[in-house]
C-alpha cells in the first residue's frame, strides 16, 4: 500500500511536470502567434419586455500574451426559434481556435479594466461590470502551480542521494552501519533504496 502510494505519488508528479512543461510551451507561444483559443456557448434567453429581442450569453476562453482568460458578455440581440438571427453562427454552441494577432484581444480585455467591479492580484484579474464578467490568471500562476509537486521531488532525490552516500537510510536517513541490510527504522531495505521513493 505505501509503496503504491508512493508509485502514485510519482506519476502525479510526472504529469505535474508534463503540465508545467506545456504551460511554459504555451507561454512563450502566446506571445509570438498568440492564439485565440475561442470556445463560445451562446444561449438565448427573451429579453424582458421586447418579445422580439433576446438576451444572448456569451462565453469565450483565450490564450494571449501570457495569459488565460474566460470571459462571459451579454448581448441583446434579435434571435431565437423561427426568428431572425442577428448572428446565426453565434448561435449555441461554437468552437473555433483561430489564430490572431495578440493585439486583437484587446477588445476582448475591456472586460477587465472598464467601469464595473474589478479585482487584481499578482496578475490575477477579475471583473464585472454591467454586460461582462471576465477572469484571467497568468501563465506563470499555473506554471508555478505545476511545477511545485517536481520541485519537492527533485529535493526529495537529492537528500535520498546523500543520504545513500553517507550511509544513511534513503528513505528515513537512519544510520544503517550497523544494520545494512534493513532498517530498523522504516524497514526499508537496500534494493529499496535503489527504487527512488
Ligand atoms: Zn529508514
Amino acid at each position: 500500500m505505501k509503496r503504491l502510494l508512493r508509485g502514485t505519488g510519482w506519476a502525479v508528479t510526472m504529469i505535474s511536470l508534463m503540465l508545467c512543461a506545456a504551460t511554459l510551451a504555451l507561454w512563450g507561444w502566446s506571445y509570438h502567434r498568440a492564439d485565440h483559443v475561442a470556445a463560445g456557448y451562446w444561449g438565448y434567453r427573451p429579453h424582458r419586455g421586447y418579445p422580439m429581442y433576446f438576451d444572448a450569453w456569451g462565453v469565450e476562453g483565450f490564450n494571449s500574451r501570457g495569459r488565460w482568460m474566460v470571459l462571459g458578455r451579454l448581448h441583446a440581440c434579435v434571435a431565437g426559434p423561427g426568428r431572425h438571427e442577428t448572428s446565426p453562427h453565434a448561435k449555441g454552441k461554437t468552437f473555433e481556435v483561430t489564430v490572431s494577432e495578440p493585439a486583437e484581444l484587446n477588445s476582448a480585455e475591456g472586460g477587465l479594466s472598464s467601469g464595473g467591479r474589478t479585482w487584481s492580484w499578482l496578475g490575477l484579474k477579475y471583473g464585472l461590470n454591467r454586460n461582462t464578467w471576465a477572469v484571467a490568471m497568468p501563465h506563470y500562476w499555473s506554471a508555478g502551480v505545476f511545477a511545485v509537486l517536481p520541485a519537492m521531488g527533485v529535493i526529495r532525490l537529492r537528500r535520498r542521494q546523500r543520504h545513500r552516500r553517507a550511509g544513511l537510510c534513503a528513505h528515513c536517513g537512519y544510520d544503517l552501519r550497523a544494520t545494512p541490510l534493513r532498517c530498523p527504522e522504516c524497514g526499508m531495505t537496500p534494493s529499496n533504496n535503489h527504487s527512488t521513493l
